[in-house]
């Protein structure tokens, strides 16, 4: 098994004022892997992903992907050159159909035939999204919402996918489908990188992983060497 990076954060630091939020961290994303990024509520997790996607501007540090480098493009540059997130929250579209948000996802794209197939892959994966494609999103439960939201994502054809909580405020059930479907949609080659307040899971699912606390990297690992790791059965697993 040879690693190959995809992306690279390099000493990222993003403030928000004069409060330093994520403070200097490394992180590497092997290609076609899951990485998780886990931590505590506040530690930074979702600001160290705005700044990948270029929605927040870092005070320092890089952004490498694939020998480009991200670190001053503009949001729509950088999903067009493949790093999509999907946003927390489900920022869908409420007014507009399931159809037209998915059909959204892929704006930038111009290879009809190819957006075809993926909206079928996208389908296939949410069989619910097909069957209520022409009702509107507003009309989706929050677990619905997630799932629309991670299909528009996919919809852009990324390279490297950033996901902000996607198990976040399911129900027990919905969790571990959102889960299976994320290691459904790793197993196509896709590049992963998991921002997850549920650590167990994640840390389940994912080749490796990343320990955030207040802004710093605390621990690197293997995700079932983090799953093992009495710092971390003891900070994020209940002992
Ligand atoms: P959560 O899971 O709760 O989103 P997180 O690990 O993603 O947590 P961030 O949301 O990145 O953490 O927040 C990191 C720090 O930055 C926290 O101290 C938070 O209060 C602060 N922060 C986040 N957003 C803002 C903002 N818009 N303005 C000022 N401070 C912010």
């Amino acid at each position: 098994t040879s690693a190959t990076p995809i992306l690279q954060v390099k000493d990222l630091a993003v403030s928000y004022g004069h409060i330093e939020a994520v403070k200097g961290i490394d992180l590497t994303l092997n290609e076609g892997e899951i990485t998780a990024l886990v931590g505590a509520n506040g530690a930074g997790k979702s600001t160290a992903l705005l700044a990948i996607s270029g929605l927040l501007k870092p005070q320092r540090g890089q952004i490498l992907f694939d020998r480009q480098d991200l670190t001053s493009l503009s949001p729509h540059k950088i999903v067009q050159s493949g790093v999509v997130q999907v946003a927390e929250g489900r920022a869908t579209l409420t007014t507009l159909s399931i159809a037209e948000n998915l059909a959204l996802g892929a704006y930038t794209r111009k290879d009809k035939t190819n957006i075809a197939k993926d909206l079928d892959w996208v389908y296939s994966l949410f069989p619910v999204l097909q069957r209520r494609k022409d009702g509107l999103a507003g009309n989706l439960s929050g677990g619905e919402q997630q799932m629309l939201a991670i299909g528009r994502a996919l919809m852009a054809k990324p390279r490297v996918l950033l996901l902000d909580e996607p198990s976040m405020g399911l129900a027990p059930l919905l969790v571990q489908e959102i889960f299976r479907i994320v290691q459904e949609i790793n197993r196509t080659g896709l590049t992963i990188l998991l921002v997850e307040q549920n650590v167990r899971q994640a840390l389940r699912i994912a080749q490796r992983g990343y320990v955030l606390e207040t802004g710093k990297i605390v621990l690197a690992d293997s995700g079932s060497n983090l799953l093992n790791n009495p710092k971390v059965l003891e900070a994020y697993l209940g002992g």
